[in-house]
Order: C-alpha cells, then structure tokens, then sequence
C-alpha cells in the first residue's frame, strides 16, 4: 500500500482537529482510491511460511488475523488516535466492549475502583455484577466533589473510572484536579468521553491517561452502527490492552470501523452545530421547567467547568418535568418531530426517560443516589432546525400540561 496519509504521526500531530477527523488514517492501496477501503476479511495470506513466522513472532509488521489487526479498523484506530493526541488507540465492537476492556485489561482480584455516581447504566452494572465476581472493590462517589475523589482512595485504588459529562445528570468531573490526583498517587484514570468526542473535549490534555468510547454515539452521528475505542499512551495499549483484546476477542468488525470513518469525516461541523442547536432548545426549555441540567446555560452550576473544559456543551441535556413518571411519559408521548429513543449523539433529536430505560437496571435506589429523577427527560439535540424542535416540545409541554 502507498500514499499513507495521516498514519504518519509526526504530521497529524501537526494538524488541527478539524483536519484531523477529515484526513487522519487514510491509509490508501496501490489503486490511491479517495475514500478509506473496506477491507471485509478475516484471515490474510503470505507469500511465503518466513513472512507469517516473523509476523506471528513480532519481528515484523503486517496483518495476521482480524481479531489482531485489519486495515480498515487500523485506519479508524489511527484517526481516533490523532483527534484524541493519543499515541494509540484500538477500537471495540461497542462502548461497553470498550469500557469493559479498559477495566479488566488491567484490574486484578483485590484492586480497587473509585467511580463517579452518574454514569451510563452499563458502566454502573460493570462494577457492580463483573468487577465484584473477581474480587475488584469499588467506591462511588459525586463525581462533581473533588474531595470526595480524594477520601475514596485506598491503598489499592488502580483506577479511577467516570464519564464527564454524565448521563443523564450532566454532573461535570473536573479533568485537571480530579487527574492530576490520579497522577500523584500512581492510579490509572479511564474517562468515557462518549458525550463530548475529542471534537468538544480531549481528556488527555487534562492528564487522562485512557480515554473510552461508545464510537455508536456521536462519532457515528447518524445512528447506524455499534463501535467502541479506546485511547492511551503505546505503552498501555500495546503491553495492557492489546493483549487482553487479541485474546479475549471484543473487537470492531471492519464493516462498522468504516461506517464510523466516515462519520468521524463530519464529527467536527455535526458536534458543534448540535451544541449550538442545543444550546437554543435549552434557553427555550429552561423557560417552561424548573429544573434544567444542562452545560452550555449560565444558570447550570458547572457552567463555568464545563466550558472551561469543553470547547461546546455538545447535543445532550436533561430536565425534569413535575408530575414524575406520567408527566414525562405524556411529554413523550405529544412528541411528533422529536423520537422517543434511548440513542444518543445522532443527527436527529432524540429524547428518552432514562429511569424507565437506560437507568432502569440500577433499581430506585441506584437512581436516588446518581440523581436520576422520575420526572426527568434526557434530549439529544439533532440537525434540524432547531426552531422546528423548539415547536415540537411546545407543543408537547403544552398538551401534557408542562
Ligand atoms: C452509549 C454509551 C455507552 C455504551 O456504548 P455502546 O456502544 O452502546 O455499547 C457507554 N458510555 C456512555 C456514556 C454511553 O453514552
């Protein structure tokens, strides 16, 4: 193959991230076609029994087997890699084949966990059904208290685990403060970035040193398929993660790192339109509704954090309607232009009651605790004209009563 554009690092790092999501990657064959190839095969052949041997034994480069390496997911694990200042990334067939990965790459029995309380439901259920099967302990805490962070660590904390911003609270964790902690006291921290993308928020410029992703969510943007990645230096990748993920198998089919490189060509336009989107459909909706979580308003309690952190508030907000259950259950339901759906991050506006759905597996208790209310709506602000939403939650709000 020739005309590698955007594999060499030393000039992707040069780049801006616009540029980098648009050209990072591009790994092009002999035929020097324009858009990144779809290389649907398992297996490679060699034209002679030394070529695999010194594959096989590490002493030379090239694919062997789609479970280790496949051109197309390594021209997405590149890109991935260079709009995150990652030295290196290795994508997963989902978010939760990421975030799990992330955590069982390193984590042995009697290690310890500190994790922010509000987290997608997955992450919660990881550390409460898997982690704890293995002998891995953790601490939850308020992912917003920077002290709290500090009080949790024990003796044999190994990682830090938490999502910035959170769903569905929107709870914001200060990246500086809560990873220069992780950093004194030699502890591994993994930030799912699913909300922002290193389009709104690169975590390892605030000290992170992993970096997960639900590539399904905005990366994809157009709600197609399931893909997941994770970022971190060489070293972790290469010595932590890749040998659990070679092994154990939770890897991104070729066909969906595709569908994701061409996502990723519009990340940067489609995560800042949508901030701006949903920064108009919140100003609308912080009218009608007490309570509105949402980063990109002043009157939000992390306003400042966030943007100090985030270069926009990105697509996703919730707020919380009075008469709980039912009066969420109406507003949806009066919808006519906004879906009901649990997705996120798509390019259509998407609204769901996450106590009903994708916070329904952690029980009313596991709901009190992370702050997910029975009346509270979580909304992804899409691309369409964000006026056209705005009269369609009018109209809901005003049919059920809001
Ligand atoms: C969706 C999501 C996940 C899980 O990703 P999948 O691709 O659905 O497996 C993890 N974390 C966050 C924050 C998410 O939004």
């Amino acid at each position: 193959m020739k005309k590698t554009t955007g594999i060499d690092r030393s000039k992707t790092a040069k780049w801006r991230p616009a540029t980098r999501a648009v050209r990072s990657g591009t790994w092009r064959s002999d035929h020097g076609e324009t858009s990144e190839a779809l290389y649907l095969t398992s297996g490679y052949t060699y034209d002679d029994a030394q070529t695999v041997a010194d594959r096989f034994a590490g002493e030379a480069s090239g694919m062997q087997y789609s479970r280790f390496q496949n051109p197309t997911v390594a021209m997405l694990e590149a890109r991935i890699a260079a709009m995150e200042g990652a030295e290196a990334c290795k994508a997963q067939a989902s978010g939760m084949a990421a975030m799990t990965s992330a955590l069982l790459c390193m984590l042995s029995s009697g290690d310890h966990v500190v994790a922010g309380r509000a987290a997608f439901g997955s992450c919660r259920w990881i550390l409460n059904n898997v982690l704890n099967r293995f002998g891995i302990t953790h601490t939850v805490v308020d992912g917003r208290d920077n002290a709290a962070w500090e009080a949790a660590v024990q003796p044999n904390t190994k990682a830090f685990f938490f999502e910035t911003p959170a769903n569905p609270t929107m709870d914001i964790v200060d990246l500086e403060f809560v990873c220069g902690l992780a950093k004194a006291k030699g502890i591994t921290t993994v930030v799912d970035n699913a909300f922002a993308t290193a389009s709104l928020q690169r975590p390892l410029e605030f000290g992170a040193d992993v970096v997960a992703y639900s590539a399904t969510k905005l990366m994809d943007g157009q709600g197609r398929v399931l893909a997941g990645a994770v970022c971190g230096s060489d070293q972790w990748i290469n010595e932590v993660l890749s040998p659990f993920q070679r092994n154990t198998g939770p890897v991104c089919s070729p066909f969906n790192a595709w569908v994701v490189l061409k996502g990723l060509e519009t990340l940067d336009l489609r995560a800042h339109k949508q901030s701006e989107n949903a920064l108009q459909v919140g100003k609308f909706v912080a009218e009608r509704v007490e309570k509105i979580l949402h980063p990109g308003l002043p009157s939000f309690d992390q306003h400042n954090l966030s943007m100090k952190q985030m270069d926009a508030c990105g697509p996703i907000f919730s707020f919380v309607v009075e008469g709980g259950r039912s009066r969420a259950f109406a507003v949806l339901d009066a919808l006519e232009l906004v879906d009901i759906s649990n997705n996120i991050g798509d390019a259509k506006s998407l609204a769901c009651h996450p106590a009903s759905t994708t916070h329904n597996n952690m029980g009313p208790e596991g709901r009190a605790e992370m702050g997910v209310e029975e009346g509270m709506i979580r909304i992804n602000v899409g691309l369409e004209d964000p006026l056209d939403v705005i009269e369609d939650l009018e109209r809901a709000f005003d049919k059920a009563g809001v």
